[in-house]
């Protein structure tokens, strides 16, 4: 019994004592003075808590355009990467799958004419057949032949054939949908037989154009 009772005043005793103290000594986590090392590493891990936050915000941003705008925004990115702009009248569209490269070129008065066609129709998509000459990929438009439309619509034309001198089969979009429906191509595929040196294009700015050949 004696032995006990020392050993149950040393154990009070031993509750007694701080024993966080004891730890904090022996824990170089709890050190009040600042390692260099771990300073660095506080910075490179709030640094790293600021990149995942900017990323996060981007994500959400992102999502949030996707549900507002929809595809019809990511088309307008797209488009805008596969159609191009004149410049002194003349563009030059490379076909990749041929590689192959070809120059078209207006007149200064049959493009004043097309641009002109198409701010007078901006409610409905319109078609024009683009006259002029082929030789050697080079393409000369000098003339414009209105056909007659079939149906229209903000997004839809439809109409009878162009003459057998058009090179180019062209129709307007709305604007910035500079790209080809699939119906578009279907029917550059029909009528390629025939004509197969045959130009597609779409216009969706005034000066912005998407051309198709194979
Ligand atoms: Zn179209």
């Amino acid at each position: 019994m004696t032995n006990i009772t020392p050993t149950k005043e040393e154990n009070s005793n031993h509750n007694n004592c701080n024993h966080n103290d004891i730890h904090q000594n022996h824990n170089p986590h709890l050190h009040h003075e600042p390692h260099p090392h771990d300073v660095f590493h506080e910075h490179e891990s709030k640094t790293k808590k600021y990149i995942i936050l900017v990323l996060a915000l981007f994500m959400i941003i992102l999502i949030i355009f996707y549900f507002i705008f929809g595809q019809h925004l990511f088309g307008i990115i797209e488009g805008r990467i596969i159609s191009q702009q004149f410049t002194n009248l003349t563009t030059v569209y490379s076909n990749n799958n041929i590689d192959n490269n070809y120059t078209i070129k207006f007149t200064q008065s049959s493009f004043d004419e097309l641009q002109q066609y198409y701010f007078a129709n901006q409610k409905t998509e319109v078609s024009v057949c683009l006259i002029g000459l082929y030789s050697n990929n080079f393409y000369t438009v000098n003339k414009l032949y209105y056909p007659k439309i079939i149906e229209q619509a903000f997004e839809h034309v439809t109409f009878q054939p162009c003459p057998e001198d058009t090179i180019i089969v062209l129709h307007t979009h709305p604007y910035k949908s500079c790209i080809f429906s699939e119906q578009d191509i279907n029917s550059y595929k029909q009528n390629r037989q025939s004509s197969p040196d045959v130009i597609i294009a779409l216009m969706c700015e005034e000066n912005r154009f998407t051309l198709y050949r194979e």
